[in-house]
């Protein structure tokens, strides 16, 4: 790992027994959607209850451009508490690893086992190294059961879960924060872009908003199931099990009938409509 990647030094774990017993340092974990920044606004109105030794990001590639802007104001609300904000990147890019593998698929996501993750792992190993055990705030909703019941014991704390915290109460908060361009008005969560798990809402929001992007996603994924097909002598979809739904499907199905979708509604809540033609 090149330095420290989240600015700490010198404390040790304290030795007990011959063991070396890891002192715990709180983190809330924000990836910039719509319910780490309702959880990190309630950490930092509670700190009594929830002790913070910092905010943490994995910044990606591929998170939505908007996210950028999130964590930006997140990063300054932070400040204003006294409160470390750091950001870690992978240490391999996106790019290198779409190279090695090609597109993530839906069975084969290592976007977030080699990718994501591995931010994490650098945040988790030097705090190791440094005698802590990293304790993670994370966002998740009262009524997520089925995300966080199978992580318990993982050192995390869902303080929105203790606050009884419903999603579709920070759904409709969200629907209304300009910071999150729109997002929420179409989209009940968000991911990174380059999914391989989105929606065809996710996909005509991307081509609305982020047309670049749209245009680089789908020409890997064609690309992708075009080398994988012929590896394996027949059709491939990197966004199903079934090969019919591949990228030329979604990409002919996103612009005939979930963009239009998307800008009719766009015009009925008279919302940004400088960004139709
Ligand atoms: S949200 Fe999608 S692209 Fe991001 S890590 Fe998870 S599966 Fe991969």
């Amino acid at each position: 790992m090149r330095g420290c990647p989240i600015g700490m030094t010198g404390r040790r774990g304290i030795k007990v027994k011959n063991k070396i017993v890891l002192k715990p340092s709180y983190w809330a974990s924000v990836s910039g959607g719509k319910d780490s920044l309702y959880m990190l606004f309630y950490i930092l109105l509670n700190l009594n209850k929830y002790p913070l030794d910092g905010v943490v990001h994995f910044e990606l590639e591929i998170d939505f451009p908007f996210i950028k802007n999130v964590i930006d104001y997140m990063e300054s609300e932070c400040k204003k508490y006294g409160i470390k904000f750091v950001r870690i990147k992978p240490r391999t890019t996106w790019k290198e690893l779409y190279n090695q593998y090609g597109y993530p698929t839906r069975v084969s996501r290592w976007c977030n086992s080699k990718y994501k993750l591995d931010a994490q792992r650098q945040c988790k190993d030097f705090l190791k190294s440094q005698g802590y055990q990293l304790v993670t705030y994370i966002g998740y909703c009262a009524d997520e059961v089925n995300r966080f019941e199978k992580r318990a014991g993982n050192n995390e704390i869902y303080p929105l879960v203790d606050a009884g915290i419903n999603e579709s109460k920070i759904l409709d908060w969200a629907k209304e924060v300009p910071i999150f361009n729109d997002y929420y008005k179409f989209n009940k969560r968000c991911g990174c872009m380059y999914c391989p798990m989105c929606t065809m809402n996710n996909l005509a929001y991307i081509l609305l908003y982020y047309p670049n992007s749209y245009e680089e996603m789908m020409k890997l994924a064609k690309e992708t199931e075009l080398l994988l097909g012929r590896e394996y002598g027949k059709p491939f979809s990197v966004f199903s099990g079934n090969p019919k739904y591949n990228a030329v499907y979604k990409d002919k199905r996103v612009r005939e009938k979930y963009l239009p979708q998307l800008e009719e509604q766009l015009k009925k809540d008279n919302i940004y409509t400088t960004l139709i033609k």
